[in-house]
């Protein structure tokens, strides 16, 4: 049996969900992303869509209290006994603070946080040519990704879209945020010996390689 509790970090654009994708795939632990959560709440426009929806459209940081709750809760399901790997949290010192919190009182602590090293202009080129389905989320790159047809899902075949956040002047405003808020966070990780570094800046199967290399030393049967 294998228990995995890890964090996966790096700017936006630097390939968390893909690869956090292919972590599900192997070794099936469920993918934790904040980002995602937010979005369905604003689709849904839930009340904590209604409250999401002003932050994550200007690429600001909702609130920390409001994203602890978020993870305290989903990670105290029962489909997350085995670990769970998180994407796009702790985005601030105060959440990765909660978040040891949080596990300690469950028992646990984290294996990894592994963070994906990614150049600045490589991470305007990504975002900016990022598309999404419309319907089953399924993300793509015009650059390195492409769908099969222009503009359609492979998988569904649905239109796919633009995130309002993936548009060049609020990609801006997020790298912003990252160096201001969570470059300190890898600073975290790194003092308390659980920090693992990755080149970001190759293709998507050659992270995956070091990603899995790092994943087989610290899986836990
Ligand atoms: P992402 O899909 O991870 O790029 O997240 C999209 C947006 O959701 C971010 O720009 C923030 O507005 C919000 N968000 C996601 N995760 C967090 C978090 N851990 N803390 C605060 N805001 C978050």
């Amino acid at each position: 049996m294998i228990y995995m509790r890890i964090v996966l970090m790096g700017p936006p654009g630097s390939g968390k969900g893909t690869q956090a994708r292919k972590i599900v795939e192997k070794y099936g632990i469920p993918h934790i992303a904040t980002g995602d959560i937010l979005r369905e709440a604003i689709r849904s426009k839930s009340k904590l869509g209604m409250i999401a929806k002003e932050y994550v459209e200007r690429g600001d940081l909702v609130p920390d209290e409001i994203v602890n709750e978020i993870i305290k809760e989903r990670i105290s399901q029962k489909d997350c006994e085995r670990g769970f790997i998180l994407d796009g949290y702790p985005r601030t010192v105060m959440q990765a603070e909660a978040l040891d919190q949080i596990l300690e009182k469950m028992g646990y602590k984290l294996d990894a946080a592994i963070y994906l090293d990614v150049k600045e202009e490589e991470i305007v080129k990504r975002l900016s040519s990022r598309r999404v389905c419309t319907k089953c989320g399924a993300v793509y790159n015009l650059l390195l990704n492409p769908p099969k047809k222009d503009e359609i899902c492979d998988i569904c075949g649905a239109p796919l879209y633009q995130r309002e956040d993936d548009k060049e002047d609020v990609i801006r405003r997020r790298l912003r945020v990252y160096i201001d808020r969570t470059k300190p966070v890898v600073e975290y990780y790194q003092k308390k010996g659980i920090l693992r570094r990755i080149n970001g800046n190759r293709s998507i199967e050659e992270v995956w390689e070091s990603i899995d290399n790092v994943l087989s030393t610290i899986e836990t049967f």
